[in-house]
């Protein structure tokens, strides 16, 4: 790797980059700084967000700018004014020490005459969002007679808004022999067609594979019945107490009103969506920037340019319609060298949208199964006890109250005073979640040849509880087999044996792995056929016994118990206390779970 100094960027930008943390350059910034520096030249950069893109076209051309030279010599166009403020910002900070130099950012939303003021001043770098440019250059107060370099960035996104026509217009404002770079996250027939007609042999660079999300970034889908999406949306939340994230939704309507619902279940979110005014967006963005939300809803639009590099999640309130836009919003997690997690609620028809995902991404998405409600309590819980671990304690500053508390708790145990103070906190949640119906998952069959590894979660509790004398499926027999848990038996790798050993295709029902053996369904003509090809197999040395299971559902098999057996772990055995043991005398309140109001987020 090789340093910005070797790299040729000059000493007063280093000192400020220096300043800023950049130690070494990052991989799109080593491609393209040098090949910049050299000459006049075209480059398409192929870069998801959070790569370095803006120091790596900002920093040669900042070093390219004559500064005596009064006129605007670099032109960089983006799609958002967020974007725009953003890009200016930064180079304003790379060029901190280079005296006199004028960047000025113009954007469309705020006043055009302060904009024409500063040009008349003199700039020499504009970025700009391409519809304020065309106003200003209409009204004959913007020259791009000088400009040496253009920037597209995050072009996909300035074409995906409709300003193709805006930027042919700007482009033919600018001399022929200028250098131009195109940044894009991904590579649509309409950029290709940009690079024609503008550009001379460019210079391709990919940082990472086409069309890649970013590598930090783990991908897991929820399968819910549509009607189940909002309950689904909740417990994800509730399931990740430090959850700072991003839900994105398709329309104005549908995330004004997730949001409002959020809000309302007790939720720190707010909704960002193109209804709101320009100072309203402003606003929840801040808030959301200095993290005193915790879940923003927004509409893709609203969310472009929002910088933020610390989400955790991103979660896809439904899939967009097309590929680009799910790079888009799963890129905003997993940046700057943090991971990050990428969550789609979809419904079964969308099964399809994500398994072409995977294909044009090559990511394998993860099927995640919604936490229980035991579940979510559970890790709120530890959660709250990590707090309370990690707490700075100002001794000084409460000093003086600590007698007059210690006296008036005194005739409780330490024992009680945790329990309260767990009871102050979880009671809602707990009161919730405890008669919360769980949500059936779509996805409840096992079927052989699919990749369906987890079983319904009911249906997995249900088995936990020893399968007691369940009945199979209308048309199914279920079957007993003498392998579990022990013999590191999970779904797939019985589905697997089923597979191995029976010679025809075989659809399986529902499977409940036990500690010492299992259960798994098939259709009733299959059952004879199965028990006869898998008998006397073995598997890991051991030999395999199936058999139907007794009581038409497995039943308790007290003797498999006696074997050593399954011996469910009890809500005390976790750790874990239901409401009624702390004895709380406060009045139980709605039925909302979700994090309190008002609390401030736990991060
Ligand atoms: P960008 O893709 O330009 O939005 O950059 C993503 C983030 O990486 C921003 O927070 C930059 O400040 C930061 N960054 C860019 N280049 C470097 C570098 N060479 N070293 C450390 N951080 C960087």
């Amino acid at each position: 790797m090789k340093t910005f100094e070797e790299l040729g960027v000059a000493a007063n930008i280093r000192k400020a980059i220096e300043e800023m943390g950049y130690e070494n350059p990052m991989p799109v910034q080593e491609e393209v700084i040098p090949y910049l520096l050299d000459e006049i030249r075209d480059v398409i950069a192929l870069a998801q967000t959070g790569t370095g893109k803006t120091a790596a076209f900002g920093l040669p051309v900042l070093q390219k700018i004559e500064v005596k030279e009064n006129a605007p010599q670099a032109l960089i166009l983006c799609p958002t004014r967020e974007l725009c403020l953003q890009i200016a910002g930064d180079l304003a900070d790379y060029s901190k020490y280079i005296d006199n130099l004028r960047v000025l950012p113009v954007y469309g939303g705020s006043s055009i005459d302060s904009q024409i003021r500063s040009l008349k001043r003199g700039v020499h770098i504009i970025v700009a969002t391409p519809g304020r440019l065309i106003d200003l250059i209409n009204r004959k107060t913007v020259d791009l007679a000088k400009v040496k370099y253009v920037v597209l960035d995050e072009a996909d996104e300035m074409l995906n808004m409709g300003f193709t026509e805006s930027i042919d217009e700007i482009l033919a404002k600018v001399p022929s022999d200028r250098s131009m770079l195109l940044f894009s996250a991904t590579m649509p027939k309409e950029i290709s067609k940009i690079t024609k007609k503008y550009m001379e042999s460019p210079k391709e660079i990919t940082v990472g594979r086409k069309n890649e999300g970013t590598s930090t970034v783990k991908h897991v889908y929820y399968m819910v019945h549509a009607k189940d999406k909002y309950l689904a949306l909740k417990r994800i939340a509730d399931f990740y107490p430090n959850i700072y994230g991003i839900i994105f939704c398709r329309t104005r309507r549908e995330t004004q009103e997730i949001a409002d619902k959020l809000i309302q279940d007790g939720y720190n979110a707010d909704s960002l969506h193109g209804d709101l005014s320009q100072a309203q967006r402003d606003y929840v963005m801040q808030k959301f920037r200095i993290k005193n939300i915790q879940l923003l809803v927004a509409t893709d639009v609203a969310a472009r340019g929002l910088d933020v590099d610390s989400l955790t999640h991103v979660i896809n309130y439904g899939l967009p319609d097309d590929t680009e836009s799910y790079t888009h919003r799963s890129g905003r997690t997993g940046r700057a060298g943090k991971t990050g997690t990428s969550i789609a609620i979809v419904h079964v028809k969308e099964k399809g949208k994500i398994r072409e995902l995977e294909k044009i991404l090559n990511k394998k998405f993860e099927q995640g199964v919604i936490p229980s409600g035991e579940e979510i309590c559970e890790k709120q819980l530890f959660s709250l006890v990590d707090r309370i671990e990690k707490v700075k304690v100002n001794e000084d500053e409460i000093s003086n109250l600590l007698p007059s508390v210690y006296r008036k708790l005194e005739w409780l145990e330490k024992e009680d005073i945790i329990k309260r103070v767990m009871a102050l906190e979880f009671n809602r949640l707990i009161d919730y979640y405890r008669d919360a119906q769980e949500i059936e998952s779509p996805s409840d069959r096992y079927v052989k040849g699919e990749d369906k590894l987890y079983p319904r979660r009911k249906d997995r509790e249900r088995g936990d509880r020893a399968s007691g004398g369940r009945g199979a499926e209308k048309g199914y027999s279920r079957l007993f087999i003498n392998i579990g848990r022990t013999d590191n038996v999970n779904p797939a790798t019985l589905m697997g044996l089923v597979n191995d050993f029976v010679p025809e295709k075989v659809n399986i029902g529902r499977i409940d792995i036990m500690q010492n053996f299992s259960f798994f369904e098939v259709p009733e003509r299959d059952a004879q056929k199965v028990i006869k090809s898998m008998s006397r197999q073995e598997q890991n040395g051991r030999r395999i016994s199936v058999e139907v299971a007794q009581g038409g559902g497995g039943g308790d098999r007290s003797g498999d118990r006696n074997r050593g057996g399954f011996s469910p772990r009890s809500d005390k055995d976790r750790g874990f206390k239901r409401d009624s043991d702390f004895k709380s005398s406060k009045p139980k309140s709605s039925d909302k779970g979700g994090h309190r109001k008002g609390r401030k987020p736990k991060y």
